[in-house]
């Protein structure tokens, strides 16, 4: 709150496409999609459309004994999306809150298989999974958790090697980190199969800890150890789902389906707050039973709303309509290319695209204190990004543009001229 002092509060007043535009009538491209959830603009006429019409039918209905058209239209259309492999959806409104579900249901669909005792979960080191109690004790970013750590269970869950790139030594590939990190997991397993109910992994890019990205084949090696030792997956795709990085599911890159499979942010077109958990048949049917008690017993008040699952409809018609996938690639390359000068910077390193996300890492003097520097450089960063109509915010010395699929070419060209000149004119600063 102290920091508003020097960097006030913008007030937005309203949104057009890429723009968000302030009280003020200052304008600024939203280079990060609202924190990741904006897909194809503000005020998209596609989306509000659909709103306007479901608005007069039904705003909402619970979701326990009723159901509505929206959210099974949604199911199916997101199962064949999956070709029927996460055939069941759950929901709920928040990402931490899909998260939560996955542990839980994870725990208790081994309890209902006979095995009680696994009650562990892993996740990877630099880890996000959001800020509820459940979801932080597999979080692994201290910012977020430090605080908190005296209320998490956290002799419950193992955070292991990330296979995040950037750590390639000379002459090892991206690969080479996955296959090493893996094996430190297999040497967990060995050790503590029978207490581990799941894994949590964000598949491809660990965004929030820095856009950590890796070599698909960690999610084949880690899916064979899961396998082998009977583990389940859960792939937290809220950030990197919906296209973000390249195909509809990050997983669809390395092949293979999790367990669980949790959908956010995205998902809505950035509209309305909603969250689901896809999983499988075998799943479903460990939970299929008279006895109440073996029922997964999990709500929210606005489960499944109509309203957002309608936008969530609209978002995935778009994604039909206007090939646009096809079309990401395309814009992606053009977009890389005009970062080039960012890309070859002497004071930038680790520069890295997947998708529709970009992160580069700044060069900063070490000093006594690294993390201060760090935290002064992305809040500089964010400041004078502002003076350049531009919606920026690096996480301590990584910048990265994760913008919605609708910028134009000039937009693009535009964007990556900017985020050069507030680099170089931060970095003269610091
Ligand atoms: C944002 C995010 C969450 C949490 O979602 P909320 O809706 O903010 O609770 C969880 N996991 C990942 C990977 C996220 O990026």
């Amino acid at each position: 709150m102290q920091h508003h002092e020097t960097q006030p509060l913008i007030a937005v007043s309203h949104g057009k496409g890429a723009w968000l535009y302030d009280q003020d009538g200052r304008r600024y491209l939203d280079a990060i999609s609202s924190w990741w959830v904006n897909l194809f603009g503000h005020a998209n006429p596609r989306i509000n459309a659909a709103l306007k019409d479901q608005l007069d039918r039904l705003e909402h209905a619970m979701l326990a004994g009723f159901t509505h058209e929206p959210v099974v239209e949604l199911s199916e259309k997101l199962s064949a999306l999956t070709h029927h492999a996460l055939g069941h959806c759950f929901y709920a409104s928040d990402g931490a809150s899909a998260v939560e579900i996955a542990l839980k249901m994870s725990f208790h669909a081994w309890r209902n298989a006979g095995l009680p005792d696994k009650q562990e979960f892993v996740c990877l080191k630099g880890s996000y999974h959001g800020e509820t109690l459940g979801a932080l004790t597999v979080t692994d970013v201290p910012l977020f958790r430090n605080a908190y750590g005296p209320l998490l269970r956290s002799s419950q869950v193992h955070v292991v090697a990330s296979p995040d790139a950037r750590q390639a030594k000379d002459g090892q590939s991206a690969a080479d980190v996955a296959r090493h990190a893996a094996q430190q997991l297999e040497a967990l397993l060995q050790q503590r199969a029978n207490q581990i109910a799941c894994i949590i992994i964000e598949p491809l890019v660990q965004c929030a800890t820095g856009m950590a990205m890796h070599d698909p084949v960690y999610l084949q090696e880690v899916h064979a150890l899961c396998q082998r030792y009977q583990i389940h997956m859960v792939f937290d795709e809220i950030a990197v789902g919906c296209g973000r990085t390249g195909t509809f599911f990050a997983c669809e890159q390395a092949q293979v389906w999790p367990d669980f499979l949790c959908l956010s942010k995205g998902i809505s077109g950035g509209y309305l707050p909603l969250s689901l958990v896809m999983t499988s048949d075998a799943i479903y049917q460990v939970f299929y039973d008279t006895d109440v008690q073996r029922g997964f017993l999990h709500s929210h008040s606005y489960t499944g709303n109509p309203l957002a699952c309608r936008a969530a409809l609209a978002t995935l018609a778009i994604f039909e309509e206007d090939k646009v996938l096809e079309n990401n690639r395309l814009n992606a390359a053009r977009l890389t290319t005009a970062l080039a000068p960012l890309a070859e910077h002497d004071q930038v390193t680790h520069f890295r695209q997947r998708g529709m996300i970009w992160a580069f890492d700044a060069v900063l003097d070490q000093g006594n204190d690294g993390n201060n520097n760090a935290s002064t450089f992305s809040r500089r960063f964010f400041a004078t990004a502002l003076q350049h109509e531009l919606l920026l915010r690096p996480i301590g010395n990584t910048v990265y543009l994760m913008p919605p699929y609708i910028l134009n070419a000039a937009e693009m060209d535009e964007l990556a001229g900017k985020t050069l000149a507030v680099f170089e004119r931060v970095m003269g600063a610091t």
